[in-house]
C-alpha cells in the first residue's frame, strides 16, 4: 500500500486573461492538481475567452490537470443594456478602471465553481485576485466575508484562496513569462477573434507585457495601438 500523500486538488477560476492562466501553470508546477472552471455568463467577448481557456489547457497539459468545467450563469437579463452584453460603448483605452467593473463580478464568478467545489469534495477554490487589484470586490474582506457566507449552513468547508494576493501586475507577470501568454486573452472589445488594441483591457495588457519587461506578441487588430518594446 502507497503511503504517499493524495495530491490535493485545487479549483481555479479560469478567464483565459494572463493572470488566472499564470496562475493556473503555477499551481501545475508547484504538484497540486487543478481543476479549472470557466463560467458562460453572456459578455460579448466569452466565446474568445473560452477558445483562449481551451487552448492553454491543452498546452499546459498535465496528468495533474484535470477536465475544464464550464458553469452557465447568464446575466443579459440583470445587467440589461450594460456594455458587457450589448458591446456598445465599451471602455477605451483611456477610460477610468471604475469603467470596466462589472456588477458583483467576483460574487457571481465565485459562486457557482465553489458550490461546486464543496459538492465534489474541492476544499479549495483559487481566483487571481492582485494585490493591486482596484476594486472593493477584490479586498481580503470581500474574500473573507464571502467564504464565511459559503461555509454557513454547509457541512464541507471552502476556502477561497489567492496565491497572487501579495504580488502586483508586474511580478505576476515575471512569473509568468515562461509560459506562453500569447495565448492568453484579455479584450472586453475583440474584432474577428482578435484583440482589438484600442479597450481598455488591451491597454491595460500592452501595460502589463512593458513592466514585466516582456515581449508582447499578441496580435491586435488595430495595429496602430500595439504598443513595442523599445529595442534592446
Ligand atoms: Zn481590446
Amino acid at each position: 500500500m502507497s503511503t504517499s500523500k493524495p495530491t490535493q486538488t485545487i479549483g481555479l477560476l479560469l478567464s483565459g486573461g494572463l493572470d488566472s492562466s499564470i496562475l493556473a501553470a503555477h499551481l501545475l508546477d508547484s504538484g497540486v492538481s487543478v481543476q479549472p472552471f470557466y463560467v458562460l455568463t453572456g459578455v460579448t467577448w466569452e466565446g474568445c475567452e473560452l477558445a483562449a481557456v481551451e487552448g492553454i489547457l491543452s498546452v499546459l497539459r498535465s496528468e495533474r490537470l484535470r477536465p475544464l468545467i464550464t458553469l452557465s450563469l447568464p446575466l443579459a437579463d440583470l445587467y440589461e443594456d450594460h456594455w458587457s452584453t450589448t458591446g456598445q460603448h465599451v471602455p477605451s483605452a483611456t477610460s477610468t478602471d471604475e469603467a470596466v467593473y462589472l456588477p458583483g463580478r467576483n460574487l457571481l464568478l465565485a459562486l457557482k465553481p465553489a458550490l461546486w467545489c464543496k459538492m465534489h469534495g474541492i476544499q479549495d477554490l483559487a481566483l487571481a485576485a492582485l494585490k493591486t487589484n482596484p476594486f472593493a470586490d477584490t479586498s481580503p474582506e470581500f474574500f473573507q466575508q464571502l467564504e464565511g457566507v459559503l461555509n454557513s449552513g454547509m457541512e464541507v468547508p471552502i476556502r477561497l484562496v489567492r496565491p497572487f494576493a501579495l504580488k502586483d501586475k508586474a511580478e505576476v507577470m515575471r512569473l509568468g513569462a515562461r509560459y506562453p501568454l500569447n495565448l492568453t486573452f484579455s479584450c472586453i472589445s475583440p474584432v474577428d477573434g482578435l484583440h482589438c488594441g484600442v479597450c481598455n483591457k488591451c491597454a491595460e495588457r500592452q501595460a502589463a507585457f512593458r513592466d514585466g519587461s516582456i515581449e508582447d506578441s499578441t496580435i491586435y487588430y488595430d495595429r496602430g495601438a500595439t504598443t513595442l518594446l523599445p529595442p534592446r
